[in-house]
């Protein structure tokens, strides 16, 4: 997933940021509100994690914002131990789930797969498509039952062509998914990527229209 980090809290901000990569996630960061709200005007992403109490202005401000706008991107906020009043807020600003300070990793991730899956219209943990399935908790992917072994960075693209099967997802949208800010992009990698996908799902099973993007097809069985 890509996705968007507000917290000025450089000591927390860090420690999240590098575990939410190593779960092979792509993730930008902005330390207060005014970068936050410029920053989800003019980008997409998968899931933002907000920090109420910013710097220059309000994090329930920018969530108001996002929402007044008709962006339903997924929104975690995390809230200091026992305001009660900021988890309401949030809730009622438009978050669609919160997190206490301070929280385990494992939560926060169990947060997100449910989040998403709520976003998605999906009732079911695992995502599935012509024979191959994927499970976003364990990080599983068999293929017709039969376990593939798929590094992260395969894995986070696999991910975002399922989690929109029918969908057609440009180059851009899927270096967006491998990579945060900051953050080399090697020209080929989606290319190289897809083409493992590929020699370990069948070739048929991820097409692709020149000059347009990638999606999931019938893989001939
Ligand atoms: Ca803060």
């Amino acid at each position: 997933m890509r996705l968007l980090l507000i917290e000025d809290d450089r000591m927390i901000g860090d420690g999240l940021r590098q575990a939410l990569r190593l779960e092979g996630h792509a993730v930008d960061w902005v330390y207060d509100a005014q970068a936050a709200a410029a920053t989800l005007a003019s980008e997409r992403f998968d899931g933002v994690l907000l920090d109420v109490g910013l710097p220059k202005g309000s994090g329930l401000d920018v969530l108001r914002g996002l929402r007044a706008r008709g962006d339903a991107t997924p929104v975690i906020v995390i809230t200091a131990r026992d305001a009660l009043e900021d988890r309401v807020a949030g809730l009622d600003a438009g978050a669609d789930d919160y997190l206490v300070k301070p929280f385990e990793l494992e939560e926060l991730n169990a947060r997100l797969r449910a989040v998403m899956r709520r976003h998605t219209g999906r009732a079911a943990p695992q995502l599935e498509h012509e024979g191959v399935t994927l499970d976003p908790a364990t990080r599983q992917v068999t293929l017709d039952g039969q376990p593939v072994l798929l590094s992260a960075r395969e894995f986070a693209l696999l991910e975002a062509l399922m989690q929109r099967p029918g969908a057609m997802l440009s180059r851009a949208q899927l270096e967006d998914r491998l990579y945060g800010w900051g953050e080399e992009v090697e020209s080929n990698a989606v290319t190289v990527y897809i083409h493992q996908l590929r020699k370990k799902l069948g070739a048929d099973f991820i097409q692709n229209m020149r000059g347009v993007g990638y999606f999931l097809g019938k893989r001939t069985r």
